[in-house]
């Protein structure tokens, strides 16, 4: 399949906004690919689209594949911006002069014409063929016309025209060999003849497409099934100029949990919002990579290098897969609790940093409390509520604490947890229970008469934390500050 000549897959995204989860599934697969067969992955900016192709954009996209690990070999520098290979320029916009240069060759060999047609013509022609049942071709008189002619013309036209490519006058079929959906045929009528250059100079996404790909020498193009429909005319294009076909992959379409399309209305879609999220990237790639393929054994957690040395294009499946944002979770847990301890750590700094949490820098304590936590943690993020009452200074008495403080057993309570914390030294997770049990004993408590006067005395609140989980992680003159501010305020 890739034994010939060496592997070079590319990722073309349109810097017109956030990098979506689907293109991070296309540019995971490109990564894989490559990596499997030694190839080499090329990012290519596909900025024809002036209008709305930001710089801002570019950066974004560049930043949220670099979180994601899926580092390319060719392209543009994720940090210069500046071309990084042979097949350069990897800009579209900065490669017009490429597709002059194409464009010139295909009006000379007479596969393409200049067009003259207005858009009220245009417009008068879909009209037409939709009233007669077909398909809204464009029928242009120009398509005849040699060059010479339209040359001259074009000096006098006022209208600007237009570079089609001229489809084959006779029909025939054009056979795709799909990687994931196998043999796709399209019937040349298909289409009409097709805009190349647009009357301003700009060349269009498939001709664009065709040559660059042509040119980087890319032997595999995976892309969204979304592109299908313009496979052939870049069939066509490839048959014109003499190029050689790199082999597609269609891949399937990703769809939120009510079967349809992913979008916005399902919730995140961009890349950077998982990663805010507090989503690890390895999670992320491996959640997706199973949107669209399995590894033969059904592992479902899955390293990069595991990942790469089984990905192959027979287990893509053209079947369209569900975002399950429940099993995402369930991935990232699972890699997020195999991490190593300091390693969790420094992850989860960012986001204790960005509460301004004070908490203790020794790494028996850090170990300790990660021992504890990490099993509630789905996301880095659900770390900060759950490490907030270890902070230092975080204690207050919320309002919900209010109606407890008023209880008629709760000072007992309080006042005999002072005690048993006076008596104590490092408390575990067994010791706290002990002292819970001999609260109860004593003070003639249960139920929510026990449990919430000292989840107030540990956390200010009468909900929330596992206190079991939190005491044996507080220095003993810790909760007795706390536990004595609690009964202060007993009304
Ligand atoms: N620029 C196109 C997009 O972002 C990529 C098309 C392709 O991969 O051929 O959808």
């Amino acid at each position: 399949m890739s034994n010939d000549k060496p592997v070079r897959v590319r990722f073309a995204p349109s810097p017109t906004g956030y990098l979506h989860v689907g293109g991070a599934r296309t540019a995971l697969y490109d990564f894989l690919y490559a990596k499997k067969y030694n190839g080499t992955f090329v990012l290519r900016i596909e900025d024809t689209d002036v209008e709305r192709s930001t710089e801002e954009a570019l950066k974004m996209q560049i930043q949220d594949l670099s979180w994601l690990g899926l580092k390319w070999d060719e392209g543009v520098d994720p940090v210069t911006l500046e071309d990084m290979g042979p097949y350069g320029p990897y800009r579209q916009s900065q490669r017009k002069s490429i597709y002059d240069k194409y464009a010139q060759q295909l009006l000379e060999k007479g596969n393409a014409y200049y067009c003259f047609l207005s858009d009220e013509e245009i417009d008068a022609q879909r009209e037409q063929a939709k009233k007669e049942g077909r398909p809204p071709q464009v029928n242009s008189p120009y398509k005849d016309w040699d060059l010479e002619k339209a040359l001259e013309h074009k000096k006098t036209s006022e209208v600007k025209p237009v570079i089609r490519f001229k489809t084959p006058d006779v029909k025939k079929d054009y056979l795709l060999n799909d990687l994931v959906r196998g043999e796709v045929r399209f019937p040349s009528d298909m289409v009409g003849d097709f805009v190349m250059i647009r009357s301003n100079g700009m060349p269009v996404y498939n001709f664009c497409c065709a040559i660059d790909d042509a040119l980087m020498k890319l032997t595999h193009v995976f892309r969204a099934e979304e592109h299908l429909s313009n496979t052939l005319r870049q069939m066509m294009i490839y048959e014109a100029l003499g190029f050689d076909l790199p082999q597609f992959g269609h891949l399937s379409i990703i769809l939120g949990e009510d079967r349809q399309k992913l979008s916005k209305r399902h919730g995140a879609t961009s890349v950077n919002e998982y990663k805010e999220r507090g989503f690890l990237p390895d999670a992320m790639n491996n959640f997706l990579a199973l949107l669209g393929w399995s590894s033969p054994e059904a592992q479902e957690i899955m390293s990069m290098d595991e990942m790469s040395q089984q990905f192959s294009t027979e287990r893509l499946n053209s079947a369209s897969a569900v975002f399950d944002e429940t099993k995402l979770k369930w991935v990232n847990a699972t890699h997020l609790r195999a991490l190593p301890h300091n390693e969790l750590w420094q992850l989860l700094q960012p986001y204790f940093d960005k509460e301004g949490f004070d908490l203790p820098q020794d790494s028996d304590w850090q170990d300790k409390a990660l021992s504890l936590m990490k099993t509630s943690m789905e996301t880095l993020k659900d770390g900060v509520e759950l490490f907030r009452p270890l902070s230092k200074g975080s204690f207050s008495l919320s309002e919900k604490a209010s109606d407890v403080l008023s209880w008629e057993p709760t000072k007992r309570v309080f006042e005999k947890w002072i005690s048993l914390l006076n008596e104590s030294d490092n408390i575990d997770e067994q010791g706290f229970m002990n002292m819970q049990n001999t609260i109860k004993k004593e003070c003639e408590v249960k139920g929510k008469n026990l449990f919430m006067p000292i989840r107030v005395a540990v956390i200010g609140q009468p909900h929330g934390a596992e206190v079991k989980l939190l005491v044996p992680l507080m220095e003993k003159s810790e909760l007795l500050e706390r536990a004595q501010t609690a009964l202060n305020s007993c009304t």
